[in-house]
């Protein structure tokens, strides 16, 4: 996780030199596979909740012409969420909370479990659980309990055997933290839409241009789109949507990424975690396990002690460090993460799960029982989605993971809270424009602010990357010494989340790294100096654009018509503007002008109304 680096560089600069939807009018209506053609034995739950007809309705009602016009449309609804993970589940139950939209997620393992532990600072959670209680979502306390099964009122921190930094020397953080009941938190988001259980099938090869063709095609109303059930022999099901929302996760293979900014690769987190049972019979002091606190979350351990004597490990263990995470569940059981933050390439699974149990073993903790095992892979970083393309994502699919932490879970839950109110505000236009919606949606997530905000973590992830175990420790042990509400910023990095506020402008965040660099130790501090320099100089200019007003806001998600594009937008505007004073007629006019005109006139209208 983290980061910061930034700053520096910032300072260096500053000092130095210086559509109209398809079923647009009318209740959501089908269900159920309803085309006489399907052989499909895809199952439906009926997880609408009111106005939606009963699962299996045998005829299809559709005031979608083209849905009319096709007789091979199995199913249609008004939005179609593709993935059943929790920005899935989220957006689904958001939409669909007002009772006026039919939502349907298709995923053919929508009823395996999630597997994370997530892990969440208590703060930050509070913020989404409040967001969600606006929609009529109880998430904490409703009718599947609460949404966290442990909670830790402080959080601990190791990061002795450098820069005099004795090895038992504990760093004590004051900010609660918990772990998501992942099951509670997903039965509480599996409300106020149907599940298809059929995946789709189709890769992106362009912007809105997919591979294999007739899988997934878009028109001024909507999509249509093929889905695989999961009885593999089954027929494919053609679904008719007015919007089609990726949420299968990072690797997704329906929302192209941007190339024209000079993003960074990504980088990746790894980590192997274990709930496990240890034996505590020849234990002499129950409240720890090890040297861990049952009543403290550890965050970070990263001392290296337990390679003492083996130089070619400890050699490896600085070269490419990994921390232990611990979260003591009660009693004898704990679930311990072995985690490279982020390394390019990834560090491999077998070192992790190897360096975990022998830092176990040199704490003389016994292990009697795996309960369950963790293998988490998060892609950070890397490119966002690019703009004017039709699908939308959301979550990882939306690369909206903390480029230098790895948190995820409450960025994703707030941004599908801002898009469920861009399309529900869209979608009761009596004339919905679906590019509209979907590009308003991109900039709720991806405002040139937030983009401007995670160009700073996504620096910090690279300088992490950069860095051996003495300069992660050194790092950690300053950021952590910042007043809470600033390093509590830098990683919530959301709009929306606990201390975020003191992140969202350049001022806040040159701020942040002024006061960050100074408590680090000196080498750390030059080498953040150094990288701040070369960044800017050979990566791009992200960074001085991040923390300095020099360089204006990224490119907007924002909707633009194609005619405002195409020409000299203002010598049309203003021939549109003299025209319309002169009370002349638009036959008169040049033709492309004649036509923005037009175009205007329908935008002014629609708009108003
Ligand atoms: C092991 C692990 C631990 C983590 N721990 C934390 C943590 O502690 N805190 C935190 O904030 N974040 C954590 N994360 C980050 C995590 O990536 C996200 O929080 C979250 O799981 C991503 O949510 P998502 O819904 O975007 O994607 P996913 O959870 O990956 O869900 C993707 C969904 O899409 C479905 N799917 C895939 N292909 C298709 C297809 N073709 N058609 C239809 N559906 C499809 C999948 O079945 C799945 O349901 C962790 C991640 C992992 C892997």
């Amino acid at each position: 996780m983290r980061i910061l680096v930034i700053i520096t560089c910032t300072f260096t600069s500053l000092f130095c030199c210086f559509s109209h939807a398809f079923l647009a009018t009318s209740p959501p209506l089908l269900v159920g596979p309803i085309s006489s053609t399907s052989t499909s034995s895809t199952r439906y739950y009926p997880f609408c909740s009111k106005n939606f007809p009963a699962i299996g309705t045998s005829s299809l009602k559709s005031s979608s012409n083209a849905a009319d016009n096709n007789n091979n449309i199995d199913d249609s609804c008004d939005v179609l969420i593709l993935g059943g993970g929790p920005a899935g589940c989220a957006i689904a139950s958001l939409l669909g909370s007002n009772g006026k939209l039919d939502v349907v997620v298709a995923n053919k393992d929508f009823d395996k479990d999630w597997v994370p532990n997530y892990g969440v600072w208590k703060d930050e959670w509070q913020t989404v659980l409040d967001e969600y209680k606006s929609f009529g979502i109880e998430l904490d306390g409703g009718e599947f309990g609460r949404s966290v099964d442990r909670e830790w009122d402080v959080t601990d921190c190791y990061f002795g055997g450098s820069f005099d930094i004795p090895t038992e020397k504990r760093m004590r953080l004051d900010r609660p933290y918990c772990r998501v009941d992942r099951f509670a938190l997903k039965k509480s988001l599996t409300k106020n839409f149907r599940v298809v259980e059929a995946n789709h099938m189709s890769n992106a090869i362009g912007i809105n241009v997919y591979s294999p063709a007739g899988t997934l095609i878009h028109d001024e109303d909507g999509t249509t789109i093929q889905l695989q059930p999961k009885d593999a022999d089954s027929s494919p099901i053609t679904m008719r949507t007015k919007i089609v929302i990726d949420t299968t996760g990072h690797e997704t293979k329906l929302v192209m990424k941007d190339n024209i900014e000079p993003y960074t690769q990504p980088g990746f987190q790894i980590a192997y975690g274990a709930s496990v049972v240890v034996d505590e019979t020849e234990s002499t002091n129950l409240s720890k396990i090890g040297p861990y606190e049952k009543d403290a979350m550890t965050l970070f351990d990263y001392r290296t002690d337990h390679f003492d004597g083996n130089e070619s490990e400890t050699i490896k263990a600085n070269k490419a460090p990994t921390f232990m995470y611990a979260m003591p569940l009660g009693g004898n059981r704990v679930f311990f993460e072995e985690t490279s933050l982020v390394a390019r390439p990834a560090v491999s699974f077998q070192e992790c799960k190897d360096r975990c149990f022998k830092r176990l073993k040199h704490h003389g903790i016994v292990v009697t029982k795996i309960e369950e095992e963790e293998f988490c892979y998060i892609p950070m970083g890397g490119a966002l989605p690019a703009r004017d393309q039709r699908i939308l994502g959301l979550g990882g699919a939306a690369t909206m993971v903390h480029p230098s932490t790895g948190y995820h879970i409450c960025r994703c839950l707030m941004g599908a809270s801002s898009v469920a109110k861009v399309i529900q505000e869209e979608l009761a236009l009596e004339q919905p424009n679906i590019d509209r919606a979907v590009a308003s949606s991109y900039d709720a997530l991806w405002s040139p602010g937030n983009i401007r905000q995670r160009n700073f973590a996504t620096f910090g992830g690279e300088f992490l990357m950069k860095q051996n175990v003495v300069g992660l420790r050194g790092f950690f042990d300053g950021f952590f010494k910042l007043p809470l509400e600033l390093w509590g910023g830098f990683l919530a990095g959301w709009p929306g989340l606990a201390y975020n506020e003191n992140h969202e402008s350049w001022e806040k965040r040159i701020w942040f790294g002024l006061n960050f660099i100074v408590k680090l130790p000196l080498p750390v501090a030059a080498d953040m100096f150094l990288s701040i320099v070369s960044y800017s100089l050979t990566e791009n200019f992200s960074l001085i654009q991040s923390v300095t007003p020099l360089l204006g806001d990224p490119p907007s998600y924002k909707y633009k018509r194609n005619m405002d594009s195409i020409g000299d937008v203002a010598a049309k505007e203003e021939a549109v503007g003299m025209i319309r004073q002169s009370n002349a007629d638009v036959a008169e006019m040049p033709t492309e002008v004649a036509i923005t005109a037009e175009k205007t006139k329908d935008v002014e209208i629609v708009e108003s109304t």
